[in-house]
């Protein structure tokens, strides 16, 4: 397979609740898929910039479901970048840990038959996470900050950015309230996929069992 690399064919002001962003736009060799930046400040040179690598959830992101924490965190990136004045977040288009939203919607339903998100992938057939991150390092290259603080729970990410060659100074925790609906999911990226929580309420929450998200309250 070849290098993977990005071509950037346009950027354009996204005004936004958190003030005026710029959208930039990517073609790739690897995929037919429209890879976006979401940028804030003077980011060439920048070190230790603030950056999301964000993978699309069209249910989370964009209908606010409550199944995941990706619409949460998205917001919460977007926040944080305007708080700081300068950042990134890179928009991935890589829907249901890579598995695309038709394979995840069937996942969903065998999650509401009992199994977890990674059983779940599993028995379609898909690993329990098939992202991949190589151009989002291209695209932080084309953006040439030096080095990121990253905004993530997973660590996984941050191993396959550093592999891509970015530069990973500090993670920066990207925790969201837990509820009934995302428990058990939240959980089992804790348990299976070595997720980073450190909220409390996590523990009393899922104390009872794993496959039946419990109230939080
Ligand atoms: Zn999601």
């Amino acid at each position: 397979m070849s290098e993977p690399f990005v071509t950037r064919m346009t950027a354009a002001r996204i005004p936004t609740k958190y003030g005026d962003f710029q959208l930039t736009f990517y073609t790739n060799n690897i995929d037919n898929k429209e890879h976006l930046a979401f940028c804030r400040g003077d980011l060439a040179n920048a070190e230790e910039v603030l950056v999301r690598v964000h993978s699309e959830c069209f249910t989370g992101d964009v209908m606010g479901s409550l199944r995941c924490d990706c619409g949460e965190q998205l917001d919460r990136s977007l926040a944080l970048v305007a708080k700081e004045g300068l950042g990134i977040v890179v928009y991935l288009r890589q829907e249901g840990r890579g598995i695309g939203l038709l394979q995840k919607l069937r996942a969903y339903n065998l999650q509401d038959e009992g199994y977890d998100t990674v059983d779940a992938n599993l028995m379609l057939g898909h690993g329990a996470d098939e992202r991949d991150y190589s151009l989002a390092a291209r695209i932080l290259d084309d953006l040439s900050v030096k080095s990121v603080r990253l905004m993530t729970n997973n660590p996984a990410k941050i191993t396959a950015l550093k592999a891509e060659g970015v530069k990973v100074v500090a993670r920066v925790p990207l925790e969201i309230a837990v509820n009934s609906e995302s428990a058990g999911y939240l959980l089992t990226k804790a348990k299976r996929m070595d997720h980073l929580f450190l909220t409390k309420p996590l523990t009393p929450v899922f104390s009872s069992k794993a496959h039946e998200p419990q109230s939080a309250n």
